[in-house]
């Protein structure tokens, strides 16, 4: 009998003892491959030695020096690192313990730049169905996943929930992608309109869509559209790159593909790549300059922010991707594990879409290819693959349940950047197998 208070009460979970490369090794000896890299998190597999050495190196120095009375070098070098890198426009760093609370310290920023600039009538946030942004109240307002937020409802602030660019089952058949991301950017405009011009803060997406809808990219253009929206109004444009930032689509932030800068991002999970919890809000110079001038003072914290230790390993991690190269890698395997994804399940009678960008691919499930009707929810046909696939050796992470009935099961798959040809020949099979598996339990 267990006393910890595992998520899901029903469940009995293998015993997690090592780490060998992509591989997660059980207490009973089984190897699991990780497909997922655990939410999207382990992009450098599980014993990365310079990692390792970063944290022994900080840990034994100094572990950990609370942010109100000192700055330290590892959270300013990694801030520097960042934003180097980072699209232009955004000049600091607010480093956090994890994806929800990078969110949290997001919207409190976009809110205290208007109440800092006479502008406190600004309080509308605008958000898109089918989104996540955490689990804290305020993430879980602004993501718009039914299924995550149907008993919290009462507790939660409100949040418009707009289109999400989800070519599959939003975009027309005959409609082009320059028509359909129009209708999404004057959907923005006349929800901006219908709040009042001057009275909203700002529009929050994930660059590409990660656990609610499995590795959804936006169609070209779309978000160079929700740009010159947001400008027109003067809304802020909050990119939530928790899940899909960090090199895991092939770029290190995602929204470099799109050509577009935002005023807040958000990152966390392959920033520490699970060596450490962290988390940051990147913040353009505009915004923390009417900070600075105002009160000169961020009104928000949490005890660990900026965790010494946290930081040394994020900066290991990065320093390793640059490195060993491993963004194009990512490209290159994202490619091969696209190509080996259409070869083996394209034609699939019940593989609705394959989608992704980099080390970032979606497989979505459904009964009917031709009208994509979805499965029954209840048959929870992504928690069944889950299941095969973990007696198979492999990890993989689905998502489905909703309660809108606007997408199939899915399945995310985010391995780390450091796999070898053969582990996606070996993922693919699993995986093949797993789903073979489930659905034939459910038909
Ligand atoms: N934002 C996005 C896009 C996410 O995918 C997640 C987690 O999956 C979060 C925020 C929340 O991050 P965390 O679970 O670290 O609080």
């Amino acid at each position: 009998m267990t006393h910890v208070f595992h998520r899901n009460t029903h469940q009995s979970y293998p015993v997690a003892v090592a780490g060998d490369g992509p591989y997660i090794i059980a207490a009973d000896g089984r190897r699991y491959l990780d497909a997922s890299g655990g939410a999207a998190v382990s992009c450098l597999g599980h014993n990365a030695t310079e990692v390792v050495e970063a944290i022994q190196k900080q840990v034994a120095s100094l572990a950990y020096a609370h942010t109100s009375f000192f700055t330290t070098e590892p959270m300013e070098q990694l801030a520097d690192f960042l934003i180097e890198r980072a699209p232009a426009g955004l000049e600091y760093v607010y480093f956090v313990s994890g994806g929800s609370e990078a969110v949290e310290a997001a919207l409190k920023l976009a809110r205290q730049y208007f109440t800092e600039t006479g502008q406190p009538q600004r309080r509308h946030l605008i958000a898109r169905r089918q989104s996540y942004h955490g689990n804290t109240l305020g993430a879980l307002a602004t993501g718009g996943n039914a299924w995550r937020r149907a008993q919290f409802e009462p507790l939660l602030t409100q949040v418009s929930h707009l289109t999400p660019c989800y070519a599959y089952r939003e975009q027309g058949e005959q409609e082009s992608d320059d028509a359909f991301t129009t209708r999404l950017a004057q959907e923005l405009e006349d929800e901006i309109l219908r709040l009042g011009a001057d009275e909203v803060m700002a529009f929050v997406a994930e660059p590409v869509v990660g656990a609610t809808l499995g590795a959804v990219p936006p169609v070209p253009g779309y978000f160079r559209k929700i740009r010159e929206v947001c400008d027109r109004y003067g809304v802020l444009l909050i990119l939530d790159e928790v899940m899909c930032g960090m090199g895991r689509t092939g770029t290190l932030f995602a929204i470099e593909e799109d050509g577009v800068s935002p005023d807040i991002t958000t990152i966390a999970k392959g920033l520490g790549a699970g060596y450490q919890p962290i988390g940051a809000t990147l913040v353009s110079g505009r915004i923390y300059a009417a900070i600075a001038a105002g009160t000169g003072f961020f009104q928000h914290g949490h005890t660990y922010i900026g965790h010494a230790t946290a930081c040394a390993a994020a900066l290991a991690v990065q320093q390793a991707i640059e490195s060993r190269q491993l963004l194009s890698r990512v490209q290159v395997l994202g490619t091969a594990l696209q190509q080996r994804l259409r070869s083996r399940l394209g034609d699939h009678p019940h593989i609705g879409d394959l989608r992704g960008r980099g080390l970032f691919q979606g497989i979505e499930l459904v009964r009917d290819r031709t009208t994509k009707e979805p499965f029954d929810p209840a048959l929870k046909l992504h928690a069944r693959i889950k299941q095969a696939a973990m007696d198979e050796g492999l990890m993989c992470y689905p998502m489905g349940g909703t309660l809108d009935g606007r997408q199939g099961d899915h399945i995310l798959l985010a391995p780390a950047f450091i796999l070898e040809e053969s582990h996606l020949d070996e993922l693919v099979e699993k995986l093949e197998r797993a789903i073979t598996l489930a659905l034939r339990a459910v038909k």
